[in-house]
């Protein structure tokens, strides 16, 4: 295959990391996966073998495509490992110190011509790519969660991102059978612009006594015709995420319409965070997700 782009690096080996290292992996590309700690590298390991063997009873892809696909993802313990990457896409924890910190790091390692993104759903682009030793070739991708199944991919340019990185990463999506739409660099970009606000009511919707967890979800379901309901998918997004989102909308465009609920803080304070640690607006550790209120 002949890829512009043939080796990605990947920091943050979490839910987003997991599932870019998926697909990318399997669409021919060479990875190395980067965590804080060598054990969360081989735990996303297992996840994508996992979730690779669920395509393959699917029929999605064939047995012999999740072995090659995994034999191509290699663990990159040091950041120093990324240092042969055509491409480093930062997808570790939602907060701008974390980020920051990470490409200070990560720069003096990378070749001068690769290219640095962030997965990030909410912080200005132009704002991390400041943190780099390359703003001109630093540029937001960001996946949709799960990874593999959803089929947009939202591109971002700073203010000095170039013409050739907004190319390339353009025909990284394309490569990876996914639809690109280009945002402005303004807080949360589209998707979540639009999507953590209506969570964020659904959360002030369940602190008011409106509806119960229940109600909320099903009356979104059923009544807009959403897959999910909105407490389900915060669950699924992480609420520590969600929170993060809606600080950054809040701080960035100082509008009182999005003051994050103070329910969803305490969800977070709680170490409730979703899915990600099994308990949130629904308890996941039974058989069945139970709703917490
Ligand atoms: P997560 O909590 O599942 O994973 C984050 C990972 O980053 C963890 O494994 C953590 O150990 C690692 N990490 C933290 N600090 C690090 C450091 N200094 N160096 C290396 N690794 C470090 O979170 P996630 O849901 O995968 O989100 C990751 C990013 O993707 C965030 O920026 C988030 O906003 C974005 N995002 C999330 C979603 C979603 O629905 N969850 C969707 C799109 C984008």
């Amino acid at each position: 295959m002949d890829h512009q782009i043939k080796t990605v690096g990947i920091i943050g080996a979490g839910q987003m990391g997991n599932g870019i290292a998926h697909v990318a992996s399997v669409a021919g590309f060479d990875i190395r996966l980067h965590d804080i700690a060598e054990d969360r590298i081989n735990a996303a390991l297992a996840t994508i073998d996992g979730n690779m063997a669920r395509q393959v009873a699917k029929g999605a892809i064939a047995d012999a495509d999740r072995r090659t696909a995994m034999s191509r993802i290699v663990s990159a313990p040091k950041l120093e490992d990324l240092g042969p990457c055509d491409l480093v896409i930062e997808a570790a924890t939602e907060s701008e110190e974390v980020k920051r910190k990470i490409f200070t790091a990560v720069c003096p390692h990378l070749r001068p011509d690769a290219i640095l993104a962030s997965n990030t759903s909410s912080i200005s682009i132009t704002r991390l790519a400041a943190a780099t030793d390359r703003p001109e070739h630093f540029i937001g991708i960001h996946f949709m969660n799960p990874v593999p199944l959803m089929q947009l991919v939202e591109l971002i340019r700073g203010i000095a991102t170039d013409d050739g990185t907004f190319e390339r990463a353009k025909d990284f999506v394309a490569s990876l059978h996914k639809t690109a739409s280009v945002s402005e660099d303004f807080p949360a970009f589209i998707v979540n612009r639009i999507l953590l606000p209506m969570i964020n009511e659904a959360v002030y919707t369940l602190y008011e006594g409106v509806g119960s967890v229940e109600a909320i979800d099903t009356a979104m379901r059923l009544g807009a015709n959403h897959p999910m309901g909105p407490l389900q998918l915060a669950d699924f997004i992480g609420l520590d995420t969600c929170l993060s989102v809606m600080q950054v909308l809040h701080d960035g465009l100082a509008d009182s319409k999005y003051r994050p609920c103070p329910l969803l803080v305490k969800y977070v304070e709680a170490g409730w965070l979703g899915r990600k640690t099994k308990r949130g607006f629904y308890d996941y550790r039974g058989e069945k997700p139970i709703p917490t209120r």
